[in-house]
């Protein structure tokens, strides 16, 4: 592995050496996945991408979720073009793609009767708990232990790790998290504790979830546990707050919420949301909700005030209405979903027949594949196992380890973990990937 990175990735690493000059860490994600040193791409097409040194590899990545109809997928760069031709990236007034692309999402979307575009999934988040404040006049949020939900302050709070007992949360004033709770995944005895701790101390606004579990399903939750969620939130009087940055669109038209049949209060966007173009974020929800958006000085209406330069800017847009019309007219979702249990099924073969101690799972086209220690669906097992010495380290170093030789191998994964398939996942790259996990 460490051959090939040094004798066939010569530009990446010189690139990568003279990004560390001008760039934190030479990557401009902290969470990127990057060892030994992050390659520079300079081709993308469908389900290939290349890198500058002309290496090629499947695409797994998919930019983490973002293009499931595949990389530089032609019909929406097309339409790209002609926005650009006709008035550019930005008017910073109404433009028609705008309402386009609202009227669809409320169309797909069952818990969505408005739409307010933002710049990422973590402002939309940040977003969706402001508006979850403004309109229950509450407190206090609760998210599930592992979940991400974007970096910032009040949520970057229990990514925990042990001894630290946080995980990038330098910087962050006690002050900044002191509503946000934390309950563990699947544990609904704790949720109902915390519910009721909060009803005497301000109540609670808003319970967070990634409807498949912490982390995209890193930590699967169990079928029903949404919807349990959802009783919950109704008996005490607080909103349910879908994080579908993720699963929107990638689990189907209408995300997690229609495949569970759970229809939440907010629900939060991103990713898929443009087709892969910037600026991909956004609340929808309630339209008496929604509202709280609306209002401001000199009103005496509450407003959760919200917005951003480039939100909504027709470029963006334009890419998200062309992007959810081809998933439309191509059933993107379901068929990366087959590629996806295709894959899974066959990842699943080799761990079988090679007698190895790992886990593959998948929800469609969000696969899973696990060989860094148990997966643990037994919550409290989980940090139990965290504190063993060294655990956490041993878990992080063995997914750095798959992760560069699957690269090594051709594949891009995310985390070497994690593993995205799309529209441009035919059979044949399916098993030419199973060939390749299976030399790793
Ligand atoms: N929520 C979830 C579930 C996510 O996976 C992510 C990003 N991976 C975010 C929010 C934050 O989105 P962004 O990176 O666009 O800020």
């Amino acid at each position: 592995v460490q051959r090939y990175f040094d004798e066939r990735c010569k530009t990446s690493k010189a690139l990568s050496e003279r990004a560390k000059t001008v760039i934190p860490g030479g990557v401009q994600h902290n969470l990127a996945f990057n060892h030994p040193f992050p390659l520079a791409f300079s081709q993308a097409e469908g389900a290939h991408l290349s890198d500058v040194d002309g290496n090629r590899y499947i695409d797994f990545l998919q930019a983490g979720g973002p293009t499931l109809l595949g990389s530089n997928y032609e019909p929406v760069r097309r339409k790209v073009h002609e926005l650009i031709d006709e008035c550019g990236p930005v008017t910073g007034l109404l433009h028609e793609y705008e309402v386009k692309l609202a009227e669809l999402v409320c169309r797909h979307m069952p818990g969505v009767e408005m739409l307010r575009l933002l710049g990422s999934g973590t402002e939309a988040v940040m977003g969706a708990v402001r508006l979850a404040r403004t309109f229950t006049g509450r407190k206090w949020i609760i998210k599930v232990g592992g979940a991400y939900h974007g970096w910032s302050d009040q949520l970057v709070y229990g990514m925990r790790l042990p001894k630290t007992g946080r995980m990038e949360a330098t910087g962050i004033p006690r002050g900044a998290t002191g509503h946000t709770q934390e309950c563990l995944p699947n544990d609904l005895d704790e949720l109902r504790r915390k519910l009721s701790w909060n009803r005497l101390r301000g109540g609670t606004a808003a319970v967070l979830v990634e409807p498949l579990g912490p982390e995209s399903g890193t930590r699967p939750v169990h079928r029903d546990y949404n919807r349990q969620v959802r009783q919950l939130c109704d008996e005490f009087g607080a909103l349910l707050v879908f994080d579908e940055v993720v699963t929107g669109f990638r689990t189907g038209l209408a995300g997690a919420q229609g495949y569970f049949g759970v229809k939440p209060d907010i629900t939060v966007l991103g990713k898929c949301l443009t087709g892969g173009y910037p600026m991909a974020g956004a609340i929808g929800g309630r339209k008496d909700i929604m509202m709280s958006l609306v209002g401001g000085i000199g009103t005496t209406t509450k407003r959760a005030f919200v917005g951003g330069t480039l939100s909504a800017n027709p470029l963006s847009c334009v890419a998200g209405y062309h992007a959810i019309l081809e998933m439309e007219r191509t059933g993107a979702a379901a068929k990366a979903g087959r590629a996806g249990d295709r894959l899974c099924q066959g990842l699943e073969e080799i761990i079988r027949r090679r007698g190895l101690p790992y886990v593959s799972y998948n929800m469609g086209s969000i696969v899973h594949l696990q060989t860094s220690g148990v997966l643990l669906l037994d919550t409290s097992s989980l940090w139990k196992l965290l504190k063993v010495k060294d655990e956490a380290k041993r878990r992080k170093h063995m997914m750095e380890e798959m992760g560069a030789a699957y690269t090594a191998h051709g594949l891009i994964t995310l985390a070497g973990s994690r593993i995205y398939t799309s529209l441009a996942d035919t059979d044949e790259v399916i098993d030419d990937a199973l060939n390749r996990f299976d030399d790793v």
